[in-house]
């Protein structure tokens, strides 16, 4: 837990949010700011800075992030049409929120370029 981290003081529900998904691991909910119809976010509960920060002990972590993106996807109904999964990761990576996120976009076409 990072005291002045927005997404640790969701996990700690210091902050209310509506949660898509909980499990002692992982939470999910709508970002404030919808790129799409369908957007939201899976996140660690454990304060991990960013991609960059994990390692190997926490493989199974990011495993678990990866099936309930999916599975939210599914259960969000852009699984058919299809979605785009997110990780913006440190400056470069245009992150914002210094808290491991992935970022699920559905429900328009998405271009498919990397820039
Ligand atoms: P990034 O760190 O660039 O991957 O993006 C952070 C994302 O978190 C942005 O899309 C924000 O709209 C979103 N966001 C920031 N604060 C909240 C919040 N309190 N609840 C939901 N989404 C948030
Ligand atoms: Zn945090």
């Amino acid at each position: 837990m990072s005291e002045d981290c927005i997404f640790c003081q969701i996990a700690a529900k210091t902050i209310p949010k509506e949660f898509l998904f909980e499990n002692e691991r992982i939470m999910a909910f709508d970002d404030i700011h919808k790129d799409a119809p369908t957007h939201f976010l899976v996140v660690p509960k454990k304060h991990l800075a960013s991609l960059a920060e994990t390692t190997v002990a926490d493989q199974a972590l990011l495993g678990e992030l990866v099936t309930t993106a999916a599975a939210l996807a599914h259960e969000a109904g852009v699984d058919t049409t299809g979605y785009r999964v997110v990780i913006n990761t440190r400056k470069h990576g245009g992150q914002l929120i210094p808290h491991l996120h992935l970022h699920v976009m559905g429900g328009r076409q998405m271009g498919n370029s990397h820039g």
